[in-house]
Formats: C-alpha cells, structure tokens, sequence
C-alpha cells in the first residue's frame, strides 16, 4: 500500500456476495431462469471478494480503522459474513428479506446502498469487481451512483494521501494500468491480482462467533429512503431471460503416416470442418 503523510483511520465497508461453489451439484431449474438449490450445494464468498477483504484488512493493519462486511442475500447468506469475520472483519450485516428476492444490479444496488447508509458513516466502500455467477460487474458502479459518489473499478492497488481524504488506485487497462486519484468517500472494485489472501486461522474462527451481525430487511432499507418498489423483482428493469449450461464436446482424430500425405488429410479434414 502507498501512502503519503500521516493518515486518518478508515472506516471501510467491503461488499461480498455469497455464490454457488461450481465445485458441488447445480442444476438449472425448471423454469429456465435460475439454479435449484440442489440438495448438498455448495456455497462460498465470491472469489473477488475475498480479494475486496484482505485489501481492507490491510488497510485497517496499516492505518487503523475499522471493516464491515455487507451482504444482500437469503438466510444462508450470512455464512458468507461468518467467513469474513473468521478472516478478520470486524462486524457483518445481512440484508435479507423475501422482498429483496429476485433482484438485478439495480436493485441489488439500491439496497445495498441503503444498508450502508444505515450501517454507519463509511469513508471507503470495497467491492470485487465482478461476480463469478452473475459476472455484469455492473453493481460497483450502479451502488456509487445510489450513494451519490464516485468510484473507479478494475483496481490493483490502493494508497492513500491529502491525509486519507484521497485514493491513489492503479487501475488495469488492456496493455498496461492507469493511475487515479479519487477523492473519499468512493466505492473501489477490485481485481484478484491486488494481494493475496489470508486463510482463516484457528483464533480468527473462534473470534468470529463473538463478533455482531445486524440483520436488516426492507423497512430499515425504506427508513434509509429507498420504496419497497425500487427493491427485488418489482425494482429490477431487467430479467434473465434463459439460464443454459454449456457442453464442451472434444473429439480427437490421429493423422498418421507420410507428413505430405499426413499435411494433405489434415488440410481436408479442416476443410470439411469449416475451420479453414
Ligand atoms: C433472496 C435473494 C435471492 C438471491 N438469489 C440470487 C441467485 O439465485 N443468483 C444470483 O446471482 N444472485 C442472487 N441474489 C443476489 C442478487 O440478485 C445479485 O447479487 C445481483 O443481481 C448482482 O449481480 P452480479 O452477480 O452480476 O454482480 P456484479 O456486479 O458482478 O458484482 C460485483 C460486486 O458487487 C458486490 N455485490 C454484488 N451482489 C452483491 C450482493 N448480493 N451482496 C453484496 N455485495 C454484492 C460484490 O462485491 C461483487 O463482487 C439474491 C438476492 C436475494 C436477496
């Protein structure tokens, strides 16, 4: 981490979304659109996210401060907040309510920005920056934009100057990366390659079961001014329309013998292929 001069502690939020591990049972359900809970599915934090925490428990490490871990999910969402509080974080809060169900970006985002406004006074919000299910990288931007501030994505590393009132990012472009300033508050979404994680150890999951997690639902997100139409399905400009799992098939043909003759084959196979 790079930083100028002395700096005030920061108060940072990480956003982290539970998602289904691919490593256990999925299937698409019926109606084509989502993923049936599958009995013995397997669900994790979203990788990216993971990466979103240790950078802001580093930060805390250097600077003081404090780490709040956000989700917006079902009940069993919150053992995405437990995972992160094992890792470190300070306190968690689930935002859950049947009402949130079925939401897009934008409305994920509206609730989220909600449940920051009444989660505290933050002066940095962390993200990944994309899901790996949902993957439209689309909700940093869309929550900065509900919380009135600026933000900068694709991010690989952090510093801070003008006493922590400014974000010194590198952001990664095809080809090389660009160095932002941004003033804070601000929401960053990070990519994998900004550190490597910690493992929880032994000490940190025992702490975790002393540590709070808030619940809030959908008049807490109203009380923060959001109607309960701009959440969930009601609040969502946009549907999946069709879910579909992909079947990579692989075929193996030897051509053997004479390389011209060998070379000739090869040229027709690819002909007949359409792949010259
Ligand atoms: C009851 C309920 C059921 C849900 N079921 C599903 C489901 O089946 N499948 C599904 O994909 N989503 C589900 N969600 C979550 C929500 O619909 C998605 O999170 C949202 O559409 C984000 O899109 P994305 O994955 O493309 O995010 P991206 O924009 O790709 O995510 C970028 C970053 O934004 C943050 N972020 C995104 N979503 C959340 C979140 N929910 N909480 C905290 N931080 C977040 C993370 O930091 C993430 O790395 C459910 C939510 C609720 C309340």
């Amino acid at each position: 981490m790079v930083s100028e001069g002395r700096l005030a502690r920061m108060r940072i939020l990480v956003c982290v979304k539970q998602v289904l591990d691919s490593d256990g049972p999925i299937r698409i359900d019926a109606a084509g659109g989502g993923i049936d809970a599958v009995p013995g599915a397997l669900f994790r934090m979203n990788r990216f996210d993971e990466f979103a925490l240790e950078e802001a428990l580093r930060i805390r490490e250097a600077l003081g401060g404090s780490v709040t871990v956000l989700t917006m999910g079902p009940p069993q969402a919150r053992k995405c907040l437990e995972d992160a509080l094992a890792m470190g974080a300070d306190r968690g809060v689930l935002l859950c309510d049947t009402v949130f169900a079925g939401a897009d970006t934008l409305a994920t985002a509206a609730v989220l920005a909600a449940g920051i406004r009444s989660a505290g006074d933050f002066n940095l919000v962390l993200c990944g920056n994309e899901s790996v299910d949902g993957a439209t990288g689309q909700v940093p931007g869309q929550l900065a934009e509900a919380l009135g501030w600026p933000r900068v994505t694709h991010v690989r590393k952090i510093g801070f100057a003008d006493g922590g009132r400014v974000a010194l990012v590198e952001r990664e472009i095809e080809g090389g990366f660009l160095r932002v300033e941004v003033r804070l508050p601000a929401v960053i979404a990070v990519v994998k390659r900004i550190n490597r994680c910690r493992l929880p150890t032994i000490f940190g999951i025992l702490e975790a079961g002393k540590k709070e997690i808030a619940e809030a639902g959908c008049a807490a997100c109203e009380c923060a001014g959001i109607r309960a139409e701009s959440m969930g399905l009601e609040g969502s400009p946009t549907r999946v329309a069709g879910l579909f799992q992909s079947h990579r098939k692989r075929h193996v043909e030897m051509i053997g013998g004479d390389p011209k003759e060998a070379a000739r084959m090869l040229i027709h196979r690819l002909r007949e292929l359409d792949a010259l």
